[in-house]
């Protein structure tokens, strides 16, 4: 909908892309599915699928009839279920659309079997658990699922695995040794990284990797920026300054009155809240952007508005430009920094935009 209130998250097709592409540069002989589970990470599934339709090798997400909205699109590459089937339903949509779905557990390979004709070819990837311990196949039920997969010549086998601690310190070693051992002398495609072990770890560069956060230019890692590692942020939370007051030394700011003027300040209210998906946990001092300045948010956030330090943009009045993150007209605000800020990840951030939030698309 489109609203005069002054909240927009803007959606940068171009960055979505350059991000990509960073990707590529980094895997270059792998092929990489563009993740776009989750809305695109709260981007928009079809603002990142117009974005990449032309260039991914690929799509990843959760929802069977989502992934077949995509495929009646006209979208042709490969598109990857992530969780998996969960229904008949599924199985038969999977077979008829061309699907590719994971298998992680023996219940899923058995509602696969009974409810699929598998007369042409049809790619499945066989997930193993190598210790993030959520989903997948293990050593004492790995064999009997290769075997019964081996009845069905149509079915082309991919492996995969997911990595618990790739932004970590632990690292993936533990991981690959495990995914070797299970694997033995399997010589069909892999596919392993998410975004942070394709920046860190080459290694897991096999014939697939899944990137996700780094598409949307935020960073996996909690010790090196977005930035830094070459990405562009894709999408600019962007408000307004809806309201001033001049404070006196001593004066309280907003819900429970956490923040306390110690001198006289003048500060903005801007158009968005947590009913907008600004983290209500985000503390006084949060990183926000103010006419092309940076200053700091003041007290707590409520559902519809939250405060912000102008002492120092005399200039900012009703109506000055807000970047709340991202890398809008405002000046540029890291979705990171207020992520760290607010004790959580970017990825939470982004996927917990509001409905409510108008995104508007710098061009794709
Ligand atoms: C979400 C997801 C990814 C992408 O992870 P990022 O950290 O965002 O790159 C990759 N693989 C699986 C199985 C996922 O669920």
């Amino acid at each position: 909908m489109k609203t005069s209130r002054p909240i927009r998250a803007r959606i940068s097709g171009a960055a979505i892309r350059h991000n990509y592409r960073l990707v590529k540069k980094l895997a270059p002989n792998s092929k990489a599915w563009a993740v776009i589970k989750a809305n695109a990470y709260g981007h928009g599934q079809w603002r990142a699928l117009a974005a990449l339709r032309d260039e991914a090798d690929g799509f990843a997400m959760l929802e069977c009839e989502n992934a077949v909205a995509l495929r009646e699109s006209g979208i042709t590459q490969p598109i990857l279920l992530l969780e998996g089937i969960f229904s008949a339903r599924d199985v038969r949509a999977v077979v008829e659309h061309r699907l590719t779905t994971v298998i992680h557990c023996q219940e899923q390979l058995e509602l696969l079997l009974q409810a699929g004709k598998f007369e042409a070819p049809l790619a499945i990837y066989l997930k193993l658990n190598t210790g993030m311990n959520r989903l997948g196949f293990t050593a004492a039920n790995l064999p009997r699922a290769l075997e019964m997969l081996r009845q069905v010549p149509t079915l082309e086998v991919s492996l995969m695995t997911h990595f618990a601690e790739a932004d970590g310190e632990r690292g993936i070693d533990w991981q690959m040794a495990r995914f070797s051992k299970l694997a033995g002398n399997w010589s069909g495609p892999r596919c392993l990284a998410n975004s942070a072990a394709i920046i860190r770890y080459p290694a897991t560069h096999t014939e697939w990797v899944r990137p996700g956060i780094v598409l949307y230019g935020a960073s996996p890692f909690a010790d090196q920026s977005a930035a830094d590692l070459g990405l562009q942020p894709a999408m600019t939370l962007e408000s307004a300054i809806i309201g001033v007051q001049e404070l006196a030394a001593g004066e309280r700011v907003g819900y429970g009155g956490t923040f306390t003027a110690e001198r006289p300040m003048r500060i903005g209210v801007v158009a968005c809240g947590y009913a907008d998906g600004y983290p209500r946990h985000a503390p006084s001092g949060t990183p926000i952007a103010v006419m092309g300045k940076r200053t700091r948010t003041i007290g707590r956030v409520s559902m519809d508005m939250l405060a912000c330090d102008l002492t120092d943009i005399p200039e900012a009045g009703i109506g000055a430009p807000v970047t709340l993150w991202g890398a809008g007209i405002a000046g540029p605000v890291p979705a990171d920094e207020v992520a760290s800020a607010a004790g959580t990840i970017a990825y939470e951030l982004f996927c917990a935009l509001a409905p409510r939030v108008p995104l508007a698309v710098d061009e794709v």
